[in-house]
């Protein structure tokens, strides 16, 4: 299958491929759409077993980046990036500084931010070529890591969903199993174990999770088994695509909320999701506070207040997709996804006229 036919492909604006030979960068901006405003998405870098699957992840991530800004209310459109390679051996800054300048020749239709394998300091390397880039650790409306940011926005939507699905209040008490412990899972863990939840966690780096013992009192779940945890709540925050044919059947829990992109394997397994009687919190509508932290550096007022107060916002949110999806009896995807492409139509209609 070539790659217009891809079904992913579907309205992309714009897809780059990137080349510098002398820092054997190899890269891909995928831009989706541009309606709301200039396309704002993470750099991920990442070892993919092929170039055919770098191209499926930009660009089924660079869609949801669309659809995460539209349901944000951003004046964002929606792009992603990736980096063939592994960041802990091949991540220099001579190839953080080429990508810098490949992004500049963009012209500022695609900006540039943190993901799977870019850090805060990564995102500063990339700066010093290019003003297309945020996420800056330092400088004018410079909004730092999006991670904690993300990580309170998930927090918000976990509490969202228990009241929803268990009828309980508050978090306390409430055991949430947490899968990969990096900048969202850790940050996460702190504001669950702050409301007085309780944890099971695990990480493929047994560092990690020794770490979330140590400070929250976690109990330790393997990679294997952790979504399959007697929970309450299950917060994926590793990869993409763990829900699946292979893995809904054998879920515990009666909540599944985190920050991970992606989560569902394929759109049906929402579905699936409900078929169970899991209230699944749609991943782009429940991890967009890292996003809606960027968005105030993109224009150049970063207010920490503010943010704060639209990530909280994340609650009404789902709060109208779990009311609509129980309404009409329909997965919670599906009804996110509605809701962000109606907001899209609505403003390409709006440009049109
Ligand atoms: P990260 O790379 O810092 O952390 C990911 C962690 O998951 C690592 O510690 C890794 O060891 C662990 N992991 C990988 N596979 C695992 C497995 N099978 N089982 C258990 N642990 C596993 O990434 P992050 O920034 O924390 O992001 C986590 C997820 O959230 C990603 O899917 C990312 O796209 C998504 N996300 C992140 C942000 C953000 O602000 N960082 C925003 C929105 C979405």
């Amino acid at each position: 299958m070539t790659i217009f036919e891809a079904a992913e492909f579907a309205d992309h604006e714009e897809v780059a491929f990137l080349r510098d030979r002398e820092s054997g960068l190899f890269a891909i901006v995928a831009i989706h759409d541009s309606t709301l405003g200039p396309a704002v998405g993470g750099c991920r870098m990442w070892p993919y077993a092929s170039e055919a699957c770098a191209v499926h992840d930009v660009l089924r991530l660079s869609l949801g980046m669309s659809l995460k800004n539209a349901m944000a209310g951003l004046p964002l459109g929606g792009g992603k990036s990736v980096i063939l390679g592994d960041p802990r051996r091949e991540k220099t800054p001579e190839l953080l500084r080429a990508f810098g300048r490949a992004v500049h020749g963009l012209d500022g239709r695609y900006i540039a931010a943190e993901d799977v394998g870019i850090g805060v300091d990564d995102v500063a390397v990339m700066a010093e070529e290019t003003p297309h880039v945020a996420g800056r650790p330092g400088g004018d409306a410079a909004s730092g890591d999006p991670s904690p940011f993300t990580a309170y926005g998930v927090f918000v939507g976990i509490r969202t969903a228990v009241a929803r699905q268990l009828g309980r209040p508050s978090l306390e008490g409430v055991l949430v199993a947490v899968q990969g412990l990096g900048r969202v899972g850790m940050a996460l863990c702190g504001f669950l174990h702050g409301a007085g939840a309780r944890l099971v966690v695990a990480d493929l780096d047994p560092l990690a999770a020794e770490d979330a013992v140590a400070r929250f009192g976690a109990k330790v779940s393997t990679p294997e088994k952790i979504l399959e945890q007697e929970a309450d709540v299950v917060a994926p925050c590793a990869l993409g695509a763990v829900l699946d044919d292979a893995s809904i059947p054998k879920l515990a829990a009666t909540i599944v909320a985190g920050a991970a992109n992606n989560q569902l394997a394929l759109p049906r397994h929402g579905a699936a999701l409900r078929d169970r009687g899991v209230l699944y919190a749609p991943d782009y509508v429940i991890n967009a506070g890292g996003i809606i932290n960027v968005a105030g550096e993109v224009a150049g007022r970063y207010d920490r207040g503010r943010t704060l107060a639209r990530i909280e916002c994340i609650e009404d949110r789902l709060d109208e997709i779990f009311g609509e999806a129980e309404e009409r009896g329909e997965p919670t995807n599906e009804v996110a996804d509605r809701m962000a492409t109606r907001r899209l139509e609505a403003a390409r209609a709006r440009r049109q006229r």
